[in-house]
């Protein structure tokens, strides 16, 4: 069964996994496809993402780039929770942290922008400012380029979705904050640390620095903080530094260090631990995908759901021979609970990495001590393994 989508033209909002993922799904297939990413250039940075189970890799081999992300996966060890003196009080295992296999967000963005870049239209530095949906197309209009028509608009820009606010309303309606706060960057690795991670908590905050990939020079820290809501404005990250900076004044271990290099940084991730509830993924000739329909921060789960997500719609195209709303349905009722049971065991993220007692982190500690590194690994493994092979794929065509 092959088939062509020749015919069709799609617009994808967003160049970091699932935009990239479904270009690359869509390419195969023959269709005529843009991309349209914000930033000035693909974005790098970013922690390390996971896949899990044979769904996942299922998806990955189909879109032929199993070998690549295997190649530049991570091989991170194990990683312990410190206290103030950078005493181990218990170790986590690999598995429990890290997937199966492990790699940068911008190395796997890097890989399937690689493999599309020839074949599918990047556009750079520019954003859809309104959409018309009709019954023979969707009218777009961005903020630089002149207005074009498109059979299918994918809003895969992230879980401050930008198709997703133009098409389904205000984020204020699908974001759920999860009292968290959640932030990434490079540091300088002066622990010596070699694929390995060390986690220190206090009350409401943690750190962690951890060097996923070897690198004798480089490592990453992430910061944790419970907090209420916040007002900030996301583009400007020297306010998202002062945020940090005042929320983990005061903090023992290498804390000092690390906001040495947060300081320093120019590569910055911060966001809300939140998730995206939406009645429907699909509204006319409009889809959301990723993180902008069923968005989990951390977790481990949403880049994986985000690939599935993207072969699930390019695949249910190419069935429907590029009939837009067979195949948005079809999307739609094979995607939405398989990314609610992710989003499950999504939600957990803050409380375990800052409980906000120093009762309960104790209380945390002494639960993992208790278990072996094995019965962790293996408690771990079957939970994230059950939600991330929730899905019957289905064939689609070759
Ligand atoms: C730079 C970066 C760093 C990240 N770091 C981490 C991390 O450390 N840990 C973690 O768990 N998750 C991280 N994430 C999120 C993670 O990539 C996603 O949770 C998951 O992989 C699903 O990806 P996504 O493509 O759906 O969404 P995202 O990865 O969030 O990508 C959305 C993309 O859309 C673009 N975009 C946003 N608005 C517009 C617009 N108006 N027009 C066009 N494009 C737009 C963004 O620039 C981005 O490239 C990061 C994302 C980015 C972009």
């Amino acid at each position: 069964m092959t088939k062509n989508l020749s015919r069709l033209t799609v617009l994808i909002s967003g160049a970091s996994v699932a935009g990239p993922a479904l270009a690359l799904n869509l390419a195969r297939y023959g269709a005529h496809v843009t991309v349209v990413e914000k930033a000035p250039a693909l974005r790098g940075g970013g922690f390390a993402v996971d896949f899990r189970g044979h769904v996942h890799r299922r998806v990955l081999t189909a879109m032929g780039i199993w070998d690549d992300v295997h190649a530049h996966r991570t091989r991170m060890g194990r990683q312990t929770v410190v206290d103030a003196d950078g005493k181990a009080r218990v170790d986590l295992p690999a598995e429990m942290m890290s997937g199966d296999v492990e790699i940068f967000r911008g190395d796997l963005s890097r890989i399937m922008y690689e493999r599309t870049k020839d074949r599918v239209e990047y556009v750079f530095g520019d954003s859809v400012t309104a959409l018309t949906d009709t019954p023979d197309g969707v009218d777009v209009v961005f903020e630089h380029g002149a207005p074009r028509r498109f059979d299918l608009v994918v809003g895969a820009d992230g879980l401050h979705s930008n198709t997703r606010r133009l098409v389904f309303g205000d984020e204020s309606r699908h974001l759920r904050f999860f009292g968290h706060y959640v932030a990434g960057f490079a540091v300088p690795n002066h622990l010596g640390l070699d694929r390995t991670g060390r986690l220190y908590s206090e009350p409401g905050r943690c750190v962690v620095v951890g060097n996923y990939d070897g690198d004798p020079e480089r490592a990453g820290a992430l910061l944790v903080f419970r907090s209420e809501e916040l007002a900030y404005d996301r583009r400007d990250v020297e306010a998202q530094k002062r945020i940090l900076t005042e929320r983990f004044a005061g903090m023992g271990w290498e804390t000092p260090a690390v906001l040495k290099a947060l300081r320093e940084t120019d590569d910055l991730y911060f966001d809300a631990i939140a998730q995206i509830h939406i009645d429907r993924l699909t509204q006319g000739r409009v889809a959301l995908l990723g993180d902008a329909g069923y968005g989990a921060t951390m977790g481990g789960m949403g880049t994986g759901v985000a690939v599935v997500g993207a072969y699930v719609l390019a695949g249910e195209l190419a069935l429907a021979d590029g009939d837009v709303r067979v195949a948005l349905a079809g999307y739609e009722a094979r995607i939405r609970d398989f990314a609610r049971g992710c989003q499950k065991i999504s939600g957990n993220a803050g409380p375990f990495f800052a409980p906000a007692t120093e009762r309960r982190i104790r209380s945390r500690d002494r639960m993992y001590r208790l278990l072996s590194s094995r019965m962790l690994a293996g408690f771990f493994k079957r939970l994230t393994e059950k939600a991330a092979t929730a899905i019957d794929l289905g064939e689609y065509p070759a």
